[in-house]
């Protein structure tokens, strides 16, 4: 038993030696990264799911991070993020996705006006939002770009945001900016439906664990509509994250979500396949 025991824990050394090497060479590649402008920005429609059953395909988006690495293809984010944030890359590569996000939003309204998309989303992370005098660059960058603060939308996780006083006043410092604040990931953290009211924020995304079973799981659907009714009582909209098929949609838009997002209305497109997809959903 003892020899078995050594050898488990001789695999754990070389796994965890193997593991460490490995984000040792994510990390020299990810500032090389930078540098050469292999990062760029995808945008997934969110639209508006109105209550005449119609839908807006105009109501907004959301910025995702892509890494074209030399070697390896698309890199997806959840495969660096947290490299970048450990490593304090996280800086230069948010700051990257804010202001390509802002330069985007104001080339569709230059090229569509009231067809563009009126809000963009853009992901941050904690680290991110500890950076003293991080505010600050948000507000450089919505002078330096011109980009209406109304309309961009700032993301946080709920794990993020639930218990930690000093996020809660950077969020606080973000909303005096006038931009818009969302909870992501509803429903995956520690924090509740009792404490959303402690929050700055104008909306609530549901997680999709939950979205993907609206249509077949009772419980599901009692917490959507549960989420719903307490973030509107709260004056926050709701979205329902991770559409994937018509049942799901038909579900959440009965369950009076504001808004939705998912495969079932598009994948996340480069922006010429955004304005693209913006065409042939315009109003006749
Ligand atoms: P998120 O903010 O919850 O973003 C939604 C994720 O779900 C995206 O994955 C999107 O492509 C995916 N998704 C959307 N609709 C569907 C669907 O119908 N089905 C399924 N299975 N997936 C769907 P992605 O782009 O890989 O991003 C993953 C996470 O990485 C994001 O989750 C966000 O937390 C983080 N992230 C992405 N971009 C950034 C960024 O610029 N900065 C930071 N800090 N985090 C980012
Ligand atoms: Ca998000
Ligand atoms: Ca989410
Ligand atoms: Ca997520």
């Amino acid at each position: 038993a003892k020899r078995a025991g050594g050898a488990r824990h001789l695999v754990f050394e070389t796994a965890m030696r193997e593991r460490a090497a490995r984000r040792a060479d994510i990390e020299a590649e990810l500032r090389l990264a930078i540098e050469q402008e292999q990062l760029f920005v995808v945008y997934q429609p969110v639209v508006g799911l109105l209550s005449d059953g119609r839908t807006d395909h105009g109501a907004g988006v959301e910025a995702l991070v892509r890494w074209r690495h030399p070697t390896r293809g698309i890199v997806p984010p959840v495969d660096f993020i947290t490299v970048a944030e450990e490593c304090g890359l996280i800086g230069p590569v948010g700051d990257f996705v804010l202001e390509r996000s802002c330069r985007d939003f104001m080339d569709w309204q230059a090229r569509l006006g009231p067809a563009a998309p009126r809000l963009v989303a853009v992901n941050l992370s904690r680290a991110q939002l500890g950076q003293p005098g991080w505010v600050d660059t948000v507000h450089a960058i919505l002078c330096a770009t011109g980009m209406p603060p109304g309309q961009l939308q700032l993301e946080v996780t709920e794990s993020l945001a639930a218990q930690d006083l000093d996020i809660q006043q950077r969020l606080h410092e973000l909303k005096a900016l006038g931009v818009k604040l969302a909870l992501d990931d509803f429903g995956t953290g520690y924090s509740s439906l009792s404490s959303l009211h402690l929050l700055p924020v104008d909306t609530v995304k549901i997680d999709r664990s939950f979205v993907s079973q609206a249509d077949t799981s009772n419980h599901h659907r009692v917490l959507i509509e549960a989420t719903v009714k307490v973030a509107q009582s709260l004056g926050m909209l709701t979205v329902a994250e991770g559409i994937e098929t018509q049942s799901q949609a038909d579900v959440v838009r009965a369950q009076f979500c504001a808004k939705g997002q998912g495969y079932f209305y598009s994948r996340p497109l480069a922006p010429d396949a955004l304005l693209d997809w913006l065409a042939s959903h315009a109003a006749p």
